[in-house]
């Protein structure tokens, strides 16, 4: 990971997550576990890292040389509305926890997950990290936003005053297997295709089946962390992204797609039909387990 010799226990928090789940792919079943190394996917039923007795119990259990720091709590615009309190308490402790230990542990590097809501409500573009703390976080989610920037002054200062090499990276909004696909409480993505699905199944989106409507709903955060990162030429609109969940599940009813805002587009990833595609397809395969 760092290039250092001698072998490497990889601690990954949230192990059970979107995220985490998909590194446990990439490392357990796509041949990247390289010999030295063990990989550790910690989930919140083995230790809840808001607890910082808990959190030493892990660090002294696995005793890790690296941390990837994904856990967190998550949600979709409306859950952040209602309980910002909550997603500023529950963060703000766990990533003191997690950095607090790594750095009694001496783990050599820990890479933590901001977020590109941590960015200014106001702000000018093109961004960059060298922006985050230049002014308000969008108010939607600011208890989930101002916890992630914590991130970033906990590293700042163990840097300072330890010289520890802590990092973050801070992505785009992320979908695929093992999403939360609440409906209410998930993220744009997820939520769509589960909304779909279901119409598929029903048979019966109408006029009044909100997918529209709820991806408008979700506008605000979603498009304030899409228009950050990309140029215009990387755009894809909203109807894009409906047309590609729609087309994936072969759905052939009507599908109304309106737009409470001025955003209209959303990202595009490399490859992002074909993931909407497998995204689509594991939901309706797994859709019993799934998280939703
Ligand atoms: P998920 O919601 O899919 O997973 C969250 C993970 O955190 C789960 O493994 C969960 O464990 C764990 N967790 C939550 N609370 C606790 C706790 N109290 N103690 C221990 N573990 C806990 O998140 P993602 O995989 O989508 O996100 C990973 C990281 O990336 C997060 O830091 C998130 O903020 C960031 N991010 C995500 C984006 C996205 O679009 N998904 C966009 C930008 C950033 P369990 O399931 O066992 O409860």
């Amino acid at each position: 990971m760092d290039g250092s010799v001698g072998p490497m226990r990889v601690l990954v928090t949230g192990g059970s997550g979107l995220v985490g789940r998909a590194i446990e792919r990439v490392v357990k079943t796509e041949g990247e576990e390289r010999e030295g190394e063990e990989w550790i996917f910690l989930s919140s039923k083995e230790a809840n890292l808001v607890s910082a007795e808990e959190t030493r119990a892990a660090f002294e259990k696995h005793r890790p040389t690296h941390v990837i720091h994904l856990a967190a709590m998550v949600g979709g615009l409306y859950k952040n509305m209602r309980q910002n309190l909550d997603f500023w308490r529950n963060n703000v402790h766990i990533n003191d926890n997690v950095l607090n230990m790594s750095h009694e542990f001496g783990v050599v590097k820990v890479v933590s997950c901001l977020s590109t809501c941590v960015f200014p409500d106001k702000t000018t573009y093109p961004i960059d990290e060298t922006m985050m703390h230049n002014g308000a976080p969008h108010d939607s989610n600011y208890g989930y936003a101002y916890a992630k920037r914590m991130i970033d002054v906990h590293n700042r200062a163990l840097f300072q005053q330890y010289g520890r090499k802590y990092t973050a990276v801070i992505p785009t909004n992320m979908f695929g297997a093992h999403d939360n696909y609440n409906i209410e409480d998930g993220h744009v993505m997820p939520g769509l295709i589960h909304k779909t699905y279901l119409a598929k199944s029903e048979r019966h989106l109408t006029h009044n089946h909100p997918i529209g409507r709820f991806l408008s709903d979700q506008f605000l955060l979603f498009f304030f962390v899409s228009f950050c990162l990309v140029g215009e030429e990387d755009e894809l609109t909203v109807k894009d992204a409906v047309d590609a969940v729609v087309e994936a599940f072969g759905f052939e009813g009507e599908v109304i797609v309106s737009f409470h805002t001025n955003s209209k587009y959303l990202y595009r990833c490399f490859s992002f039909f074909p993931a909407v595609k497998e995204t689509c397809d594991w939901f309706a395969a797994n859709y019993d387990a799934a998280r939703k």
